[in-house]
């Protein structure tokens, strides 16, 4: 378990910890993989635009492969490149045998259609796990890409060592990206999932039944501290940044940790996650790619 105990009473989830933990077993299979004679996985990187978020979400990108040994390719498009010319770079990367994952950084420009683009990325090189494919094989037990955030989460609830079938879990949102995997990545645990979303009544209520507790909603501090469920593994997905600059997460995390047994921070917990679990689908798009070795 990477967890440390607190102050508090919630043991705290350390992400950085679990994700170091992640970049390290990527990096020996990939040494080992180098070492059977395959050439490096490769991530190619598509940005569009100079949104300044972005642009340090996949320098990290960038910077993690490097260190668990994948090659990165990337590639950085114009704001204004045209929805066809954007289709074009994606069809030359998906036919391109030396590159294994397309990850296209999102948001993209207004006048992008991102699903369209999402689903011109080839199911086997979409290490990012949005294309309806790779969700319809999670949906039906049989998950090849995994949605990075939801993934993430999964080795978080696991590195609580804390027995996960048969736990009523909730997922606030309903998200393509966060919600609905996540809530798909419980069900394959074995856990009992409702998914809450805006028109959900009655939120505290629900909230106070769940074992598990997973909140993406993009809402500062919305879940309440005293609405958690003594005892609770409580995973924050959202990123909210503060007037004051100071970051947060989606659940009220002073009091929750009072509550909880387990609690990730926000920085902290489940951001460096995503990074992690888009090697380690690289990895495996690149084992695929070679007929399953
Ligand atoms: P979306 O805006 O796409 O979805 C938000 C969800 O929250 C929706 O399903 C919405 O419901 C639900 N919601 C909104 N208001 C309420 C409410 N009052 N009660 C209950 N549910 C509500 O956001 P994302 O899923 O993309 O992201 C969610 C959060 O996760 C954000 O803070 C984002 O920054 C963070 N994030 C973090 C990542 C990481 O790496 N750690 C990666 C991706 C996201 P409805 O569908 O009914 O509108």
């Amino acid at each position: 378990m990477t967890a440390q105990l607190t102050d508090g009473s919630a043991v705290l989830i350390d992400g950085k910890a679990v994700a170091a933990q992640v970049h390290e077993r990527v990096r020996l299979a990939v040494a080992e993989w180098l070492a059977a004679g395959h050439r490096a996985p490769a991530l190619a990187t598509v940005l569009v635009g100079a949104d300044p978020a972005s642009e340090i979400y996949v320098r990290n990108k960038r910077l993690t492969c490097e260190k668990v040994g994948i090659r990165s390719a990337p590639n950085h498009l114009d704001a204004d490149i045209s929805e066809t010319d954007l289709l074009a770079v994606i069809d030359g990367l998906n036919a391109d045998d030396a590159i294994d994952g397309i990850l296209v950084q999102l948001p993209l420009p207004k006048h992008i259609n991102a699903d369209k683009v999402i689903e011109r990325i080839r199911p086997d090189k979409d290490v990012d796990g949005f294309h309806p494919y790779n969700f319809g094989r999670l949906a039906q037990k049989t998950p090849t890409l995994r949605p990075c955030t939801p993934f993430g989460c999964v080795e978080l609830l696991k590195s609580t060592g804390v027995p996960l079938a048969g736990k009523r879990a909730l997922v606030i949102g309903q998200s393509n990206i966060v919600g609905r995997p996540m809530a798909l990545e419980l069900l394959l645990l074995g856990c009992t999932v409702t998914i809450a979303h805006s028109r959900t009544r009655d939120l505290p209520e629900e909230v106070g039944r769940a074992e598990i507790l997973v909140v993406g909603t993009g809402i500062p501090e919305m879940v309440k501290g005293d609405w958690v469920r003594p005892g609770a593994i409580v995973i924050d997905v959202g990123i909210n940044r503060l007037p004051s600059g100071k970051l947060c997460g989606d659940v009220e995390f002073a009091t929750a940790r009072e509550r909880a047994a387990f609690i990730t921070p926000v920085p902290g917990g489940v951001g460096p996650m995503t990074v992690a679990m888009l090697m380690e689908n690289t990895l495996v798009a690149a084992r695929n790619r070679a007929g399953g070795q």
